[in-house]
């Protein structure tokens, strides 16, 4: 008779195998799906499903060793289980309840725990002593460098984006610090490498090789992440998604589970990707992004501003849209804090049933995290066709009556045009300025994430509409509503 027992490794095997197909299957179509904002919510959930599938199917490594080779196999299937009902659990309440304007805050916690968990295995590995080939031993010694960095790194992004830290940390020689913690942190690598060689076990232990470099890898993301300031951080948090896919599939070779390997090397390239572009849409390179600031203290100073700024009503701002031929939105981190994508569709179409053309321009790097503006407006349920990327709309600006900039700031300041002193220089920017009228709405004088004066709100073509965005717009559309024309001019 057939002893079920005795072929349970070997399905166990086939079954991982089947599942890290499957899983790489849909993470690679939902991926695909995501690369329009039409598909992405599908994209998702085919991505959400594929990581059920490999999740469920790492239990089937208790089936495929056997019990006297790892005697506590069930109470690690019971620890898993806890930690996935604890992080699922946790999951779920924070995908839910956090507000829209902290989402890039959570997608920075969420990428340094990848980070962080790749670093975890690999430390289970290290320190659980096992008989590693020299191959693997790289591997796992450099997935736990980048998991490392990834993970504190991505904690100090956090720390940035939620207001903990406010300015960027720069001393002199930091260049020169950050060089010495990489070298020191390779350099410990190399002693866990010949750990076995007496000659260097008689200076220093294993376990407290691998403590010093974890201390020294997590001391590195800390260093690296600190000096990074202002409009530079999405890139910083987009490097880290890159690296923590990478650190991940590192980790998944160790292992040997493909589904892992798959997962973060997707991950990864994708995050890589990412990077270039947004290291692109501002006109920076990568090398520039991470590098330059490390080491100087220079203070930006601005030139002196001519002009002054002219506030309008709201109520005035509205009702000139409604007579204008064509207006473009350009929505920014502001429109977020105020929750007024609603309002503003409401008004939008207010505008359409009078005949104005309206169209939204969106800038890679507006609110705090890539594509925070198109989920924004998708929520409100703005059309896709109404909505354009930089490159499409920029052109337009000097042929539309009016540029609406709501809660935006520095990607419309044409400093980045010609300030070479300017933190923002060379990034592309909306050109709201070339427009024949630009209405901005804001509270007051606060400055955007780069911190400088917008020369945009002294040009003679333009007016301060102040108020918070939503309260704003609500008072536009009254005043709309309140000329009592309802149909097409
Ligand atoms: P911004 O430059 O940060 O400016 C936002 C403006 O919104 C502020 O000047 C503020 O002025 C106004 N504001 C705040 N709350 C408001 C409210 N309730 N109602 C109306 N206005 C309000 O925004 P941005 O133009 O979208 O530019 C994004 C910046 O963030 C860039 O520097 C970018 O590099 C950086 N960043 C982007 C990402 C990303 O991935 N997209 C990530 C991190 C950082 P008042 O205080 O006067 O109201």
């Amino acid at each position: 008779m057939l002893d079920i027992n005795s072929i349970l490794p070997e399905l166990a095997q086939i079954g991982i195998a089947l599942a890290g197909l499957v899983a790489a299957f849909l993470f690679m179509f939902g991926l695909h799906r995501m690369s329009s904002p039409v598909t992405a919510p599908s994209g998702i959930f085919v991505a959400g499903i594929g990581m059920a599938v490999a999740i469920v199917a790492s239990f089937l490594y208790a089936f495929n060793v056997s019990s006297t080779t790892q005697p506590h196999i069930w109470i690690n299937v019971a620890l898993a289980l806890t930690a996935l009902a604890l992080g699922g659990g946790l999951a779920w309440w924070s995908g839910r309840s956090v507000a829209m304007t902290s989402l890039p805050q959570m997608v920075a916690i969420y990428n340094g725990m990848g980070g962080g968990a790749a670093g975890a295995i690999a430390a289970v590995e290290l320190f659980g002593g096992k008989t590693h080939g020299i191959t693997v031993l790289i591997v796992t010694l450099l997935g736990a460098l980048i998991g490392a960095v990834s993970f504190s790194g991505s904690l100090i992004a956090w720390a940035k984006l939620d207001g903990v830290i406010k300015k960027p940390l720069r001393f002199k020689g930091q260049q020169v610090f950050n060089a010495t913690v990489l070298l020191v942190t390779l350099g410990v690598a190399v002693l866990i490498i010949y750990a076995n060689d007496e000659n260097i076990a008689q200076f220093i232990s294993l376990p407290l090789s691998i403590y010093l470099f974890f201390v020294c890898a997590l001391l590195l993301g800390i260093a690296m992440t600190l000096p990074i300031g202002g409009a530079d951080m999405p890139v910083m948090i987009s490097i880290f998604n890159a690296f923590t896919g990478l650190a991940v599939g590192l980790e998944g070779y160790v292992l040997q589970n493909p589904a892992l390997m798959i997962a973060g090397m997707v991950v990864g390239a994708a995050g890589l990707l990412l990077t270039l572009l947004m290291a692109k849409a501002m006109n920076r390179s990568v090398g520039n992004v991470v590098f330059s600031n490390f080491g100087e203290i220079t203070e930006h100073k601005q030139g002196e501003i001519e002009g002054e700024l002219s506030p309008m009503q709201p109520g005035d701002a509205g009702i000139a849209m409604r007579y204008a031929s064509s207006v473009i939105i350009i929505p920014g981190y502001g429109l977020a804090m105020a929750q007024g994508q609603g309002k503003l569709f409401e008004f939008v179409k207010l505008l359409q049933a009078g005949g104005v053309e309206v169209r939204f321009a969106v800038h890679p790097v507006a609110g705090r995290m890539p594509g925070q503006m198109d989920v924004l407006l998708a929520e409100a349920g703005v059309p896709y066709d109404m909505i354009f990327q930089l490159e499409d709309i920029n052109d337009d600006f000097k042929s539309t009556e009016v540029a609406l900039v709501i809660g935006a700031n520095d990607v419309v300041n044409p400093a980045a045009r010609t300030d070479k002193s300017s933190p923002i220089f060379g990034m592309p920017i909306l050109n709201a300025d070339q427009a024949k009228q630009a209405f901005v709405i804001k509270r007051g004088e606060g400055k955007g994430y780069a911190g400088i004066v917008n020369t945009l709100f002294y040009g003679d073509n333009c007016n301060m509409v102040y108020g918070d965005a939503q309260a704003v717009l609500i008072k536009m559309i009254e005043a709309v509503r309140g000329l009592g024309l309802t149909t097409t001019k």
